[in-house]
């Protein structure tokens, strides 16, 4: 079993995509294991994105994350990382398989829909990042 931080993000809660985002994963052998909607603040949003600073999409990332709520979740499932990941689709929905979430969901590269951790390590410190091991069912 391994946990994996999930994201999901304005442009999808402004659709109201939620309840179909998350019935995708349970469908899909991961299941929620905690979970949380809010508004990320400006310093929550930039600290959770701090491996991206230098990036020229930076600053516009941060304003979109912090527009509207979002939902944070741990998923938990057998690959739950890698699982995630092709559950999501690739970062460019341009790019994304069919069936992804990002295929069918995200608007254009940036407002993607949903974010997942990229390995085990980063999951760890994302989901410490926002739940404390006690929120974790
Ligand atoms: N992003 C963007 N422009 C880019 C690349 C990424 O706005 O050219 C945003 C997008 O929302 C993406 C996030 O930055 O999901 C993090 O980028 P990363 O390369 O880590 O992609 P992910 O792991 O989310 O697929």
């Amino acid at each position: 079993m391994e946990r994996t931080l999930s994201i999901i993000k304005p442009d999808a809660v402004e659709r109201n995509f939620v309840g179909q985002i998350i019935s995708r994963f349970e469908a899909q052998g991961l299941r929620p294991v905690a979970m949380r909607m809010m508004h990320l603040s400006q310093k929550e949003a930039e600290g959770f994105y701090a491996v991206h600073s230098e990036r020229p999409f930076f600053k516009d990332l941060v304003s979109f994350m912090t527009r509207s709520p979002v939902v944070v979740m741990v998923l938990e499932g057998e690959g739950a990382v890698a699982r995630n990941r092709e559950i999501m689709g690739a970062t460019n929905p341009e790019n994304a398989a069919e069936g992804t979430i990002r295929k069918d969901f995200a608007k254009n590269i940036e407002e993607n829909s949903v974010h997942g951790s990229d390995s085990p390590e980063n999951a760890a410190i994302e989901i410490a990042y926002f739940f404390r091991s006690t929120e974790i069912c």
